[in-house]
């Protein structure tokens, strides 16, 4: 039996960690298939779907900068990993029949896309995934804000932060605490000023001034994703 969901339009936003498997760098290709099977499965569903990927897994800006690199220099290559995620994750897709697109804030135009906004809103409608790449095309801002910046551009429901190793948001880390306890529902203010880790502050500020909810769950169970769509599994909302 096919589950119901209410979602016509959502964001899915995963680290660039969730790809690169137990190897602790990089790209792991049978985990990235493995996404772009929950990925095709909810697209199944006739959902909508952003996906917004980091570039932890290749290069994080600030650990460039603290290694004595430029800061901004370190940033854009910082977003140029998360193009190469993306190309991944678009041939994933591409390998199980969905149609996608990569859409970069930054233009590359003989690798991918563009920005465009009305050009995005229409993949959608097509139903094609529209994979955001490059982040916000800025230095200082995180895949976390992007994502929160296109989830409202593009109208989505709600951004999925789809995590590895938890499945919500605990009031402390479980990996450490045993007695750690997760959040149903929790306050955009209380992860500001608990500062629990969901997303940074400026990323959470946004969804909050938005009304934009976050659904944090967890990306390792199959079939994790279309089931939390249709309202089953645990994952907390941050509303
Ligand atoms: N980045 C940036 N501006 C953006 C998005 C990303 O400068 O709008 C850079 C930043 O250096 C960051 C890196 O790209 O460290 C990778 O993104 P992020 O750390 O968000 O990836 P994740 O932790 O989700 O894998």
């Amino acid at each position: 039996e096919t589950p119901k969901t209410t979602y016509e339009r959502v964001m899915l936003k995963i680290s660039g960690e969730a790809l690169m498997g137990d190897q602790g760098f990089g790209l792991h290709p049978p985990t990235v298939q493995r996404i772009a099977q929950e990925v095709k499965s909810v697209h199944d569903l006739g959902v909508e779907i952003c996906m917004v990927i980091g570039g932890g897994n290749i290069f994080r800006g600030l650990s460039g900068s603290a290694q004595g690199m430029e800061r901004t220099t370190a940033d854009y290559m910082g977003m140029l990993a998360t193009v190469m995620n993306a190309l991944a994750m678009q041939s994933a897709l591409e390998e199980v029949g969905v149609f996608t697109r990569v859409i970069s804030a930054i233009r590359m135009d003989e690798v991918c896309e563009p920005y465009i906004r009305r050009r995005a809103v229409r993949h959608l409608e097509k139903k094609r995934v529209c994979i955001f790449a490059a982040g916000t095309g800025n230095p200082y801002f995180t895949t976390d804000t992007a994502a929160t910046l296109r989830a409202n551009e593009m109208a989505c429901q709600a951004i999925f932060m789809g995590k590895n190793g938890v499945d919500g948001v605990y009031d402390k880390d479980p990996k450490i605490h045993s007695d750690a306890v997760r959040y149903d529902s929790v306050s955009y203010d209380d992860v500001l000023t608990k500062r629990l880790r969901v997303m940074d502050a400026s990323a959470i500020a946004l969804a909050r001034d938005n009304n934009l909810p976050l659904i944090v769950f967890g990306l390792d169970e199959p079939g994790g994703f279309r089931g939390i769509l249709a309202g089953e599994g645990t994952y907390t909302k941050v509303q």
